[in-house]
């Protein structure tokens, strides 16, 4: 049939993967259509996730920084917390970023199409417009007719079948919006985004409870960093229920009642509690199943996952899926690189360029970041994954308890931790493979021990680069002459 709009690249999500791939595109040549349901482009990330997040987050840690000021001879006093002007800081803050989005595809030609999509054929989209600040639809189709497509329709939480429908019970984004802080919070799961969260509400006055299934938060991140964070991190919680199930939850005028079980057998449960708030963050789900990819011949898993091989190619050769969609780990920074590798592929395929059409996803590895405070940054292989997969390992480990600029800061309990391949091929010179930082502004960090992965780098080139002194950072150098064994002193 005929289409009211016709592209090179259909691009269905305005998330960091949708965005990222439709620039990318458009740099390149191509034309493209960008669907998405919001009024705003930016998905989870700018609107509900990371940078939300981090908004309030940033002034969670500045609340915490000050009220360790009066042991450093300065006091604030008590703060005094005007939540709606704080709420409306963040939305201050997704909106310029979203705006920058919308005027980014704007400069580039991108054409922007408001609606939820689904595919009706292998170059055919329809697009039920949505209004408001919803994504109410307006019974308005449109169909999009398109040479190449990139999914990118991203994730949203898990929602527990036993939570009841109530407005004490919360996900991410419900958590995001900080209605009121509640005295009495549980956080359902003991990952990245429960523990954000948590640090927010209880910085500004919630006392905590988390439940996790595992035998530890955080995780991927190595035992040793979250041994400290934990540490640091023990004020705010009444209760740390590791190894336990949340296996029902009641609303009653008091609360919220949850009740747990123990996640081994021979385990013991912990008593049923009352909350003011509950959080779930158990985890994200794909919106694989949501958008008909069978009627593009797309393949999609049980979970609603789409599998994608390293040029982000689906099993139908002309489209491509990329970000939260193609599965773990669930990043921004993960859905951009993809982006990036799917748009350069196909602009390459269209116009012969055989080297772009050759881009394929080569990162080695893809850095984590607990954004809390202190925060906690990993990439690579971790101690407890070496052990488990008989790599032998030289590790070089870096008490900030040494390092002048943290002593200054008045935030000495961070660590750097290194490791290096220590198998007999390596001779003595093996390649770094992983590393974590516990501590302020490790994530602003994690970034240059990523890059000395990817670039093979061993402890002598980590060690003779010349850091900055006094400078945080400096703890990677410092780290990696521990590792060599040539550490002699300590700035
Ligand atoms: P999304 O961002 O999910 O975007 C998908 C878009 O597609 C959405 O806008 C959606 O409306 C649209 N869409 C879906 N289906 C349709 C349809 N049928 N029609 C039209 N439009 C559709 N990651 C980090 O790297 N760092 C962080 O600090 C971080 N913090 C986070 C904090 C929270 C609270 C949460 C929830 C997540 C966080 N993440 C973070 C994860 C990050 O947000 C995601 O990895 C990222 O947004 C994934 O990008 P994406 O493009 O794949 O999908």
């Amino acid at each position: 049939g005929t289409a009211d709009l016709e592209c090179d690249l259909l691009v269905l999500g305005g998330g960091p993967g949708g965005y990222s791939a439709a620039f990318r595109a458009a740099d390149l040549g191509l034309k493209v259509v960008l669907v998405e349901r919001y009024a705003q482009l930016g998905g989870v990330c700018l609107n509900v996730g990371c940078i939300p997040s981090k908004a309030l987050l940033h002034v969670a840690a500045v609340m915490d920084e000050v009220s360790h000021m009066a042991d450093l001879g300065v006091d604030f006093g008590a703060p005094v917390v005007n939540i709606d002007k704080l709420r409306g800081h963040k939305e201050k803050v997704i909106g310029k970023l979203t705006g920058g989005l919308a005027a980014m595809a704007k400069m580039r030609k991108v054409t922007t199409v408001r609606g939820y999509g689904a595919f009706v054929g292998p170059n055919h989209l329809e697009v039920e417009e949505t209004t408001g600040t919803g994504q109410d639809k307006t019974g308005t189709k449109k169909v999009i007719a398109f040479k190449n497509a990139i999914i990118a329709a991203g994730s949203q939480a898990v929602r527990l079948p036993f939570m009841p429908d109530d407005p004490r019970v919360v996900d991410s984004t419900g958590a995001l919006a900080l209605k009121e802080v509640p005295k009495r919070m549980l956080i359902l799961g003991g990952g990245i985004i429960g523990l954000e969260m948590g640090t927010v509400y209880s910085t500004l006055g919630a006392r905590l409870d988390v439940v996790e299934m595992m035998d530890g938060l955080m995780q991927g991140a190595d035992r040793d960093l979250v041994k400290i964070w934990q540490k640091m991190n023990a004020k705010r919680f009444d209760n740390i229920m590791l190894k336990t199930k949340t296996v029902g939850a009641k609303a009653t005028p008091e609360g919220i009642e949850v009740t747990f079980a123990a996640a081994e057998e021979g385990g013991t449960a912990p008593a049923p509690q009352m909350y003011d708030l509950v959080l779930q963050a158990v985890g994200r789900t794909p919106n694989g199943k949501k958008i008909a990819a069978e009627k593009a011949g797309v393949a999609v898993t049980d979970r609603g996952f789409i599998n994608v091989d390293i040029q982000m190619r689906t099993n139908v050769p002309h489209i491509f899926a990329i970000g939260d969609i193609v599965g773990q780990p669930m990043l921004a920074h993960k859905a951009v690189h993809e982006a990036h590798v799917a748009a350069e592929v196909i602009a390459g395929e269209i116009q012969g360029n055989k080297e772009l059409a050759s881009a394929a996803f080569n990162a080695r590895v893809i850095p984590s970041v607990a954004y809390t405070d202190p925060e906690v940054a990993w990439v690579g292989l971790t101690e407890d994954q070496a052990k488990a997969q008989g790599i032998k390992v030289k590790k070089g480990l870096f008490p900030w308890s040494a390092s002048g600029r943290a002593i200054a800061n008045g935030r000495d309990e961070g660590v750097t931790k290194l490791l290096f391949d220590d198998s007999p091929e390596a001779h003595g010179h093996g390649k770094i493979l992983g590393g974590g930082i516990v501590g302020t502004h490790a994530g602003d960090m994690i970034g240059e021990i990523a890059l000395a992965i990817e670039m093979g780098a061993d402890a002598v080139d980590i060690g003779k680069t010349i850091h900055p002194h006094p400078t945080l950072g400096e703890s990677i150098g410092m780290a990696a002459e521990i590792a060599h064994g040539s550490c002699t002193d300590v700035p």
